[in-house]
C-alpha cells in the first residue's frame, strides 16, 4: 500500500489512537486498526473503520461527558 503523503510504499497495518473534537466534548478511541506509513507517520483508516468510528462518535455525543475514552475492540 502506497502512502498518499510521501509516496513511499511503506504503509503497514497498525493500531492507533483516534482523537476527535466534537461540539461539546472530546473523544478518544484506542486500538483503532489503521495503516501507518513507516516513513512519514501518516495514518490511513479503511472505509469500514471510518464508518464504525462515526457510529462511535454519534454515541459519544449522546453521552453528556466532556471527555470520552473508549477501546475500539470493545465498541462493536
Ligand atoms: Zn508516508
Amino acid at each position: 500500500m502506497r502512502c498518499l503523503v510521501c509516496k513511499a510504499d511503506s504503509m503497514i497495518e497498525s493500531k492507533c489512537t483516534y482523537f476527535a473534537q466534537l461540539d461539546n466534548c472530546y473523544v478518544i478511541i484506542e486500538n483503532v486498526p489503521c495503516y501507518k506509513c513507516n516513513q512519514c507517520g501518516e495514518v490511513v483508516y479503511t472505509a469500514s473503520v471510518i464508518e464504525k468510528i462515526e457510529g462511535i462518535l454519534d454515541k459519544a455525543q449522546n453521552i453528556a461527558s466532556k471527555i470520552f475514552i473508549m477501546d475500539y475492540t470493545n465498541a462493536a
